[in-house]
Formats: structure tokens, C-alpha cells, sequence
């Protein structure tokens, strides 16, 4: 049709922009992608993959401390901070062009500057003012880093985009928030030797998890000398004469600390964009609302991934965008279940987890049997190291079925990813106990929990 120019444009090249315009692409639709950041969006870019090597990083310090229990003597290990953040950096430049190159190969034309909507069949390019007819306009602006409402000397502070570049390693750290990502950092950053206080407004760190794997996680946390502020928020941030940062706390002593790291939660990508102009419906934290195809309100505007505030997840984001692109132009429709996806958080220990915790069970009127299981690990019984592992399964009374899977300790990433086939084939406790333990290992826990603790 000579009145569109592309069959689709998509906005954000991210996770799931990126995986919806090569499948389109590969559809044999004509398609066009707009970023004004780098390609790869926040997981490639200021996300997952910097954060994991980073988690890496933070690992050794405790490796060199247990080879010694194992035989092994070096001398002292030091770090090198700009060795780290240079090498992640390059790795992530080399991702970002694999992005691309992609891209590329599927025949999708880039355009690295900003686009917004103008209509539903209309985008603008900011830089050269074109105007591209779409018949389809993809959303995937993704989500950026919230701080509200701003506090006064909230401009000292760093968000997530910017640790990954900090020109020095810091002496002291003030992380604000008690979620994913101040956690994570919470637990990179106090391994690689520095001071970290994290201060958050809740009672608890990770509100929403199971709360066995809340409790136990905090402990650890404190174990590894991370100070927790709980029950408490920043008022004001000052400026020191020395360069460092003074945060005013609504309770106790004010916190000092070269750099603060804010990590109080995401908002969707959306300001400026001219979506409600353009009359698409968006929600309370400026989400584009959409239903089980992505689709907005307006019938050819879709949106994937973060912009939409469902599951914020890259995984998550991949599977809408592929779902989106067969279904518009495939002519394979078919739609993501967001019901079961698993998730881990990569603090030291590991979190994963699958399905629901005990409270969210309970909460959704399921009768319950809870079995679980903590032990020190056996490498731990060598190198000395005080660390225990926590496994939880959350299995319906009535059906057998296993409902959610909780680890807490080495690999729970890894093993969580596993056992989420079970769970989404949706296994039942009978399953687990007939599967073979593969001894020795951690893992095998799951399948050899007989006695309830607790129904
Ligand atoms: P989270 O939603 O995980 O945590 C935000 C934290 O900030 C919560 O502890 C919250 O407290 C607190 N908070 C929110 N608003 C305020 C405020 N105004 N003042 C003080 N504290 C506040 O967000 P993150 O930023 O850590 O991560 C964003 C999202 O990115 C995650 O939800 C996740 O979807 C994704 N992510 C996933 C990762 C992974 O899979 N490993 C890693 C990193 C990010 P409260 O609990 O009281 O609301």
C-alpha cells in the first residue's frame, strides 16, 4: 500500500523492540526502528548483562578467601576498579553491535534518534523531522529509573544508569531502596571492599517474595556487613566540603558517602512521547495500558516490554515482542502467558524463584503443604565459610500441585530456570519425589523434601 511507508515501526530498540522487528522483519514486513540511546536498550546497555559481570566480579572475593580452606595460598588478591568497569564496558559495546548487526541481517531499517507518536499511523523523527506513515506502530520504550517525589539535593545522587561508570571505586556507598536492583549493587559493591548502607522505607527488604526467603536474604545481608537502614526514608541530600554526600534521614543519624545510589523503582518510558494525544489509554504510572495481544487502545499502536509495567522482565519483554510480531504479521497469533515466569535475584546469595510464594498461595485460597529445607553447603564445610542454603516448595493440598519454588544460595538462578519447566508443566509433588536425586549436589533438596513442616 503506497500510504504507508513501512508495514511497522518500532520505538525503542531494546529487548522486545528488538525481537519484534526481526520476527516481523522475517515475516516479510517492511520495518523501521527508532532509538535515541544505544542499541540493546537496559538490559544490554545499563542492565542485566553489566550488572551479572559485575555480580562475577564481586564473587572472587570470597572465592580467594575459601580456596584457602582447600589447600590454596596466594598472595593478598587486589582489585582494580577501571579494569572492571572498562572490560564490562567493552563487552557491552560488543553486544550492543551483535544487536545491530542483527538488526541488519533481518533487513530493518535504524534510526538512531528519538521518535514520538504523532497519530496512529504516525511517527516523527526528533533529529531530521521525517515523517514515517506506519500501519503499525510498536511501542518498547522500556522504563527508567523513578526517584518521587524529588527531595532536595536529589541531584547528588546516581541511579543504576550511571554506576556502571563511577570514574573511582567509592570508600563508602548509600544505596536508597530495598528492592532487585539496590540489593544487587548492595552486594556487588560491599564485595569489592565497600562501605554500603542501604536505607529503605519498609520493614523488610524485597517486599512481595516469600517471606522465609525475605528473612533469611536480610540476614545475609547482614552477615556480609551491609548496614540496613529499615523504616526509613532520605529527606535531603547536602553536599560535604569534601565532595561526599550527606543524606538527612527521617529517623537516626544522617548517612555520609562518596556516592548515593537510587534504586526506589522504575516508571514507564512514556513522558513526551505523544501517546495520550494520540489517544492512546495509559495508566496510573504512566503505563500504556494493553490488553493479552499488546495491543493499546488504539487498534494500531501495540506496546511490549517495561512501557507497559506487566511482568518487567527482558525475558518477559522478548516473548511479548515475538508474540505481537507472529500474531500481526505471521498470521500465527498467539499470546504470552505471564502467569508462571521465574526470576532471580542476583545478590550474594542468590535468590530463584518460580511461581507463588506461601503468602501469595494463601492469599489466592489455596490449602497448603509447605516443605523445606536449609543446609550448609558442602563446599562450605571446607572452606569455613558460615553460609546456609534455603529451598522452599509451596505445593496445593488438594491437587498436589507444586505452586512455587524459593532458593536462597549458590546457583539458584541456574537451578530456579530448570525447574520452571516442571512447574509451568505444571508438576505435581508426586513428580518431584518420583525424579532421581543427582547426588551429590544442592539441587537434589528439591526432590527429596518428604515431611511437611508445615500444612
Ligand atoms: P523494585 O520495584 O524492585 O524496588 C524498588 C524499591 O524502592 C522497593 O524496595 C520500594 O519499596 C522502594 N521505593 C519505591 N519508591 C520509593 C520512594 N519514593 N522512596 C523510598 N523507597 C521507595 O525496583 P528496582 O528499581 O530495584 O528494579 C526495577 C525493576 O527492574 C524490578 O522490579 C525488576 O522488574 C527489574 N529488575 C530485575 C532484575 C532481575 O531480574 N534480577 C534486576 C534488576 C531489576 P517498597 O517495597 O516499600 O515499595
Amino acid at each position: 500500500m503506497p500510504d504507508f511507508d513501512v508495514d511497522l515501526f518500532v520505538i525503542g530498540a531494546g529487548s522486545g523492540g528488538t525481537r519484534a522487528a526481526r520476527i516481523a522483519a522475517g515475516h516479510g514486513a517492511r520495518v523501521m526502528i527508532a532509538e535515541e540511546d544505544r542499541i540493546g536498550g537496559t538490559c544490554v546497555i545499563r542492565g542485566c548483562v553489566p550488572k551479572k559481570l559485575f555480580v562475577y566480579a564481586s564473587r572472587f572475593a570470597e572465592d580467594f578467601e575459601d580456596a584457602a580452606g582447600f589447600g590454596w595460598s596466594a598472595p593478598a588478591p587486589a582489585f582494580d576498579w577501571p579494569t572492571l568497569r572498562d572490560a564490562v564496558a567493552g563487552e557491552v559495546t560488543r553486544l550492543s553491535g551483535l544487536y545491530r548487526k542483527g538488526l541488519d541481517a533481518a533487513g530493518v531499517a535504524i534510526r538512531e534518534e528519538r521518535a514520538t507518536v504523532e497519530d496512529a499511523h504516525t511517527v516523527r523523527l526528533a533529529r531530521t523531522g521525517e515523517a514515517v506513515r506506519a500501519r503499525h506502530i510498536l511501542v518498547a520504550t522500556g522504563g527508567w529509573p523513578a526517584f518521587e517525589p524529588p527531595i532536595p539535593g536529589g541531584e547528588l545522587a546516581i541511579s543504576s544508569n550511571e554506576v556502571f561508570h563511577l570514574p573511582g571505586l567509592p570508600r563508602r556507598m548509600l544505596i536508597i531502596g530495598g528492592g532487585y536492583i539496590a540489593l544487587e549493587f548492595a552486594c556487588v559493591f560491599a564485595r569489592l571492599g565497600v562501605a554500603v548502607t542501604v536505607l529503605h522505607r519498609g520493614d523488610n527488604v524485597l517486599r512481595g517474595f516469600d517471606e522465609d526467603i525475605r528473612v533469611r536474604l536480610r540476614e545475609a545481608l547482614e552477615h556480609a556487613g551491609i548496614a540496613l537502614r529499615l523504616g526509613c526514608t532520605v529527606d535531603r541530600i547536602e553536599l560535604l566540603p569534601d565532595g561526599a554526600r550527606r543524606a538527612h534521614c527521617s529517623s537516626g543519624a544522617p548517612v555520609d558517602a562518596e556516592v548515593v545510589l537510587v534504586a526506589t523503582g522504575r516508571k514507564p518510558n512514556t513522558a513526551g512521547l505523544g501517546l495520550a494525544e494520540a489517544g492512546v489509554e495509559m495508566g496510573r504510572a504512566g503505563e500504556i495500558v494493553v490488553d493479552g495481544d499488546s495491543a493499546s487502545s488504539v487498534p494500531s499502536i501495540h506496546a511490549v516490554g517495561d512501557v507497559t509495567n506487566r511482568v518487567n522482565l527482558t525475558p518477559v519483554a522478548i516473548r511479548e515482542g515475538h508474540a505481537f510480531a507472529d500474531s500481526v504479521f505471521g498470521g500465527k497469533p498467539w499470546r504470552m502467558d505471564h502467569r508462571i515466569v521465574a526470576s532471580a535475584v542476583f545478590t550474594t546469595p542468590e535468590i530463584g524463584t518460580v511461581g507463588l510464594g506461601e503468602q501469595q498461595a494463601l492469599a489466592a485460597g489455596h490449602e497448603l503443604r509447605i516443605f523445606e529445607s536449609g543446609f550448609r553447603p558442602m563446599k562450605a564445610t571446607i572452606s569455613g565459610r558460615a553460609e546456609r542454603v534455603y529451598m522452599k516448595l509451596v505445593v496445593d493440598a488438594k491437587t498436589d500441585r507444586v505452586l512455587g519454588v524459593h532458593i536462597l544460595g549458590h546457583d539458584s538462578g541456574e537451578i530456579i530456570q530448570a525447574v520452571a519447566i516442571a512447574v509451568t508443566m505444571g508438576a505435581t509433588k508426586a513428580d518431584f519425589d518420583r525424579t532421581i536425586a543427582l547426588h551429590p549436589s544442592a539441587a537434589e533438596e528439591l526432590v527429596t523434601m518428604r515431611t511437611a513442616r508445615r500444612s
